[in-house]
Order: C-alpha cells, then structure tokens, then sequence
C-alpha cells in the first residue's frame, strides 16, 4: 500500500526528510493535521519541500462533485478512491457544532433493504487515510465558513464494525493527531457482536451508536439480516458490557417505518430493551428516508413524535432527529454515491432541487 497524505506515520514522515531538520517532521504534523494545511500552503517551509511533499504525499480522495442543501447548511462530497469507486461525505453546520459524516467502506454487506448504501452491495474497505481525509476535507470546507468541526460519526456508507482495523486506526488519529475528543467521535453500528466486543476493549471511550428498528427478532430479522447471526439478546450483553467497560451511555438508532415499527406495541418492546441496560439506552429517532428500493414510506412526523412521547412516558430518553440534505439525498440511509436520487448542484448554487 502506498503512502498517502493522512495514513502516514511520524516514522514515515522522519524518513521521507531525511536531510532536514528534526523539527521539520514537527512542523508538517501540525501543518496536516491541526492547520488542515495543504503541504504546498506550509509557507513556514523552503518552497522546494513543499514541492517535494505535495508528491510524496499524494491525496487519496479525488472530487467529483459537491452538493449544497437549500439552507446552505449541509454539504455532501461525492469522491472517486483509488480503483474508481466512489464514496460521500456529509458535512453539516449546526449553531452550536459542525459534525461530518464519514463513510468506512464503498458500499456494504450488510443488506438492509431500507437503506440506499445496502441495495447497492459492498465494493471495498476504506483504508484509514481515506476515513481521516473525509474529515480533512470536510473541516477545510467548514474553516471557509469560519467553522470548526467538532463532531465525526461515522454514520456514511459502509459498516464501520466490519472494517474494525483501519476504523480504530482512524479514531486514534483524529483523537490523538486532530485534537477531537472521544465523547464527540460516534461508531454505528448494524450489531455486529465481536465487534463491539472488540471496541469495548479498546482504550479510548468513543459513543456507541446501535442501529437497532426492531425490537424482536423476528421484525429484527425481516429489516435487519445481520440479526439473523447476532440476535436482540446477544446484542443487547454486548451493548451492555460496553457501557460497563466505557461508563458511557449507548444510543440506539431507530428508523420509523410507516405500519412496520412505529405502533404502540413497538415503542413497549424498545423501551424494555433500552431499560434492560444500567443506565437506559437513549433513543434516536429518524422518519425513514426515501430510497430508490424501498416502497414503504416513512411515519408522519406527528407520529414519529407521539412514538417519542410515549417513549418518555415509560422513562426513556428519545431525541428526533433533524433530517438534514435529504433534497441532496445526503440523509440517513441515502447515500449511494454516483447512484443519483436527484440532481445534484454546484456549490453555492440554491436554485430549487429538480427531480430526476
Ligand atoms: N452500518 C452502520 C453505519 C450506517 S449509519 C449502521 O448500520 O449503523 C446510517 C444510519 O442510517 C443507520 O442507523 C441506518 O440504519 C440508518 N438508515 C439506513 N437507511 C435509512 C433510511 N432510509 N432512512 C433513515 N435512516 C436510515
């Protein structure tokens, strides 16, 4: 595997200067990953160094195309990897906090038939460069607009629990090199056991986020399939020696689905789950989105609403989520990367969004 801007080593960044200062390694560092610097920008370096690490430094992520949300608020980059296949990004400005979305594979294996990143199939894993370099690039936009990012989920394509190795070497990065904490750095994940098994383990307390809409087995397995190997029950000890292990809370991600998870009886099943752990597992709630293979709608955001209401009243805690971008199918569940929903348009371009 060749080197690549941000899956380098300080070791790998020492031997490419050999004939230069210590403290020039010191200096790129920074300029990368606290400056979000370009190396041709690192202007505290002799012109012909810059030149040099510009080359030896390639990017992984090519641009092809970015779409803006009618707000200007939420912006979804669309790359072209290394091999061709391509992979989005959402970036999205809120008041208090800027949050990017990676994505950790090219397409996934994990077939949830509700979500747009499952219908297309698994192409490739992500390296860790090409996780950390989303961010990269997701931050430089947000310095443009005088922002700085503070939170990464990685909620885009892919399953984050089955590319484990460069997932965690990501996390550490952006932890130890980007200087973001662990309490705003959230895996999801569809519940893949060994895998929270195994990030429980690990050193540094990132969020838990289980993407769960099911609360039995049987509707569990019918929207999830993974459900079908790591079962509600197995999950849930799973989930629970996280929060032993961390002290932290684990959330669950609930996509309402018209008539298929929202009804009365739903809400009690999920609500014995989430007060099964130590301290109840916190509820995120999403209306599904649409996606092109998938014809069961969405609950109405009244109901989606009484669901959390009647959440609270059997003592959970249940936050509906702003559905941002999803006139640039940039929302949950919809990316899919070159397999177009709608339009996409230029940057700074808020004309109305033309359908398909
Ligand atoms: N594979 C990981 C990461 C993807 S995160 C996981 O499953 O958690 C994306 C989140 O959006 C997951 O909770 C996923 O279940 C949810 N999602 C997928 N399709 C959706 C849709 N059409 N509408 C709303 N949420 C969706």
């Amino acid at each position: 595997m060749t080197l690549t801007r941000y899956s380098i080593s300080r070791d790998d960044l020492t031997s490419l200067l050999p004939d230069q200062p210590r403290y020039r390694v010191d200096q790129v560092w920074k300029g990368l990953f606290q400056e979000l610097s370009t190396p041709g920008e690192m202007t505290n370096l002799p012109k012909d160094l810059r030149a040099r690490l510009e080359a030896d430094l390639p990017t992984a992520l090519s641009p092809v195309t970015e779409s803006v949300s009618d707000r200007g608020d939420t912006v979804k980059f669309l790359w072209e990897l290394d091999g061709g296949s391509r992979i989005e990004t959402v970036l999205m400005l809120y008041r208090d906090r800027a949050t990017v979305c990676v994505s950790t594979q090219a397409g996934c294996a994990m077939a949830c038939g509700f979500c747009a990143t499952g219908q297309a199939g698994f192409t490739r894993h992500l390296t860790d460069g090409e996780i950390v370099e989303q961010v990269v690039l997701a931050s430089r936009r947000a310095k443009s607009h005088g922002r700085r990012v503070s939170n990464v989920v990685y909620m885009g394509m892919g399953e984050p629990l089955a590319n484990e190795e460069p997932v965690w070497r990501s996390l550490v990065r952006l932890h130890d090199d980007c200087g973001l904490s662990a309490r705003h750095l959230t895996v999801s994940t569809v519940g893949i056991v060994p895998g929270i098994r195994k990030l429980a383990e690990r050193p540094m307390p990132v969020n838990l986020a289980v993407s769960l809409h099911a609360a039995n087995d049987a509707l569990r397995d019918a929207l999830v399939p993974i459900n079908k190997r790591y079962p509600i029950a197995d999950l849930m000890v799973a989930c629970s020696e996280y929060l032993e292990a961390k002290g932290r809370r684990v959330s669950f991600e609930w996509a309402m689905i018209d008539q298929v998870n929202d009804r009365p009886s739903d809400a009690v099943e999920l609500a014995a789950l989430c007060r099964s752990l130590r301290l109840p597992a916190h509820v995120n709630l999403i209306p599904l989105n649409p996606t092109p293979g998938y014809p069961v709608r969405g609950s109405s955001r009244a109901h989606v609403h009484a669901f959390r209401d009647q959440l609270e009243s059997m003592g959970v805690n249940a936050t509906v989520r702003q559905n941002r971008g999803t006139e640039i199918a940039a929302a949950c569940g919809q990316l899919a990367a070159g397999q177009p929903v709608r339009i996409s348009r230029a940057p700074g371009d808020h004309e109305p969004d033309v359908l398909d």
